[in-house]
């Protein structure tokens, strides 16, 4: 997130560089990097996987990788033969001890090369499983050492529950400073939700309206149209509260929660997360029935097109209990949100693909136009749109021109693409580049990890103590299933529908 810096020399190495998670983010992201200018003349990047390939082949894996998915489509010949001469592969199995001293003498080697100590990112896109061994191999190897010049990079899942999390949290604590290690939520590198805090502590005027005395309700929605499709074995160890809203969805809560941090450094923004997430009220067996709700999509259709039920895809358990659908009311208690509902909610086959955050107002105190005149009239709503749209709108009531006094709702939006001509970074390139630099700000801290994990054990356990008799619940092409419009419909509300371009 720092722009003033300069990215010192440094070996960028990829565990899992044969794997999706690089093809599809991390090459192209890197790329992008490159295009900028950001990457420095001495920089290194070392592919690692057992698949053997040669440098040329692992370097074809990159460039299909890039044409695939890079935001801006194929790669130019020319850039992309400057920005592959960086690139090296090493067969390797994570799990022998011989592959780190190889790592050892490439990373050696390139320091002399260079005549500079360079910093060395370790990027472990590989199974969870492997974290561990990869961390004490690393440090038996002594590649770890220099808490300076060393980083490790773990994606999620961060743990499958509260011990899992605390144990791996005590794993890389035994190796590691926490300062080296680099939680990725691909959520908080994205633009939008980089602008939450521009938006909350760059402007005033938002400050004195941003509590329990003016906002009525929080909604957040992360909702896609794609299913499971083939990645069920993964999917169904994991679930929609752990796969979204232990990270995603809570992070953007905080983010809307949060108290203003005295300063944008990594940890004075990271304490006031984890304040949001300390603060936020627990669940007992009878709160989860009440305060959460769960789903599973059956068949249907989709844009014209026929579509299986979760238990129907492919390799998927046809008895599955995991939930495809998740919504939950949650509680900050604290001085600034007491008694306001957060209501989250995610899910997969739904009906439009959106990420947003609504932020509604309560009502004006005391309305002074005859009722007639509110033709669609509606409290004041803030929304912020992270994907597929990228805009923040806010909705006031105006007058509709005329001889008569008719009010409607209108939107005052603030369009990145309307706003700006240069397209926004991935997610991917503002993370990796936060990780050359030393930035941890937009990475979460392991005691963020374990609170987000603490706060919904509760509802897990509860899920998994209970069979859900009524799966599949919802079909295709829905907004999930009914008991989710019930959960806001009992405190008078009702889930906006998305996308939030209109008034509806
Ligand atoms: P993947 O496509 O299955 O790739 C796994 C990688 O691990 C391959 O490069 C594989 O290389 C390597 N590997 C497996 N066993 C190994 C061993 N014993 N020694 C050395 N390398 C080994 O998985 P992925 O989708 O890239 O996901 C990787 C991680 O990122 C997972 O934790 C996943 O949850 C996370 N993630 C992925 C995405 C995504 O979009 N794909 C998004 C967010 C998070 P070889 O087969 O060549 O050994």
């Amino acid at each position: 997130m720092s722009t003033t810096k300069k990215i010192p020399p440094t070996i960028f190495v990829i565990f899992g560089g044969t794997g999706d998670l690089n093809a599809r983010k991390l090459a192209p992201a890197l790329y992008h990097l490159f295009l900028g200018g950001w990457l420095p003349e001495q920089f290194a990047l070392i592919g690692t996987g057992r698949t053997e390939l040669s440098d040329e082949e692992f370097r074809g894996r990159m460039l299909d990788g890039i044409n695939e998915f890079s935001r801006t489509g194929k790669a130019a010949k020319s850039e992309w033969n400057k920005f592959s001469e960086h690139m090296v592969y090493q067969v390797a199995d994570v799990k022998n001890a011989a592959t780190y001293k190889e790592f050892g003498k490439r990373i050696a080697a390139y320091e002399q090369e260079w005549q500079v100590q360079a910093n060395v990112i370790f990027y472990l896109a590989v199974a969870p499983e492997f974290f561990p061994i990869i961390a004490s191999n690393l440090a038996k190897s002594n590649l770890a050492d220099d808490t300076d010049r060393t980083r490790i990079v773990v994606e999620k899942p961060f743990g499958h529950d509260l011990d899992s999390s605390r144990e791996l949290n005590r794993l890389l604590a035994e190796i590691f400073d926490e300062c080296q290690i680099y939680r990725i939520d691909h959520y908080l590198g994205k633009e939008t939700v980089q602008n939450i805090m521009a938006f909350r502590f760059a402007n005033a005027l938002l400050e004195p309206l941003w509590n329990r005395n003016y906002i009525e309700h929080v909604q957040i929605s992360v909702t896609e149209q794609l299913g499971v499709g083939d990645r069920s074995g993964y999917y169904d160890g994991a679930g929609a509260m752990r796969d979204m809203i232990q990270n995603h969805l809570l992070q953007l809560l905080c983010l809307v929660a949060m108290e203003p941090p005295v300063n944008f450094n990594a940890d004075e923004v990271r304490n006031r997360k984890v304040d949001v997430l300390r603060a936020m009220r627990r669940f007992s067996a009878e709160d989860v029935r009440e305060s959460a709700v769960r789903g599973q999509y059956g068949p249907g259709w989709m844009e014209g097109q026929q579509v299986p039920g979760y238990r129907e895809e492919a390799g998927a358990n046809p008895q599955s209990n995991t939930e495809t659908f998740a919504a939950v009311k949650f509680f900050v208690d604290n001085w600034r949100w007491q008694g306001v509902p957060f209501y989250v909610r995610t899910g997969k086959r739904m009906h439009r693909s959106a990420s947003i955050i609504a932020i509604q107002f309560k009502d004006a105190p005391h309305y002074i136009f005859p009722p007639e005149t509110a033709e669609s009239w509606q409290q004041n709503r803030l929304i912020i749109s992270i994907q597929p749209e990228m805009s923040i709108r806010l909705q006031v009531q105006a007058k509709r021109p005329g001889l008569d006094m008719m009010l409607n709702t209108v939107d005052m939006v603030f369009d990145y693409k309307g706003t700006y001509t240069n397209q926004a970074p991935e997610a991917y390139e503002t993370l990796l580049l936060d990780t050359m630099l030393g930035d941890q700000t937009l990475f979460m801290r392991g005691d963020q990890v374990e609170a987000a994990w603490d706060l919904i054990m509760p509802i897990l356990k509860s899920w998994e103590g209970r069979t859900s008799q009524s799966f599949p619940n919802y079909s295709a092409d829905s907004w999930g299933p009914e008991l989710a419009e019930a959960l806001i419909a009992r405190d008078g509300f009702h889930w906006f529908t998305l996308p939030l371009n209109g008034n509806k």
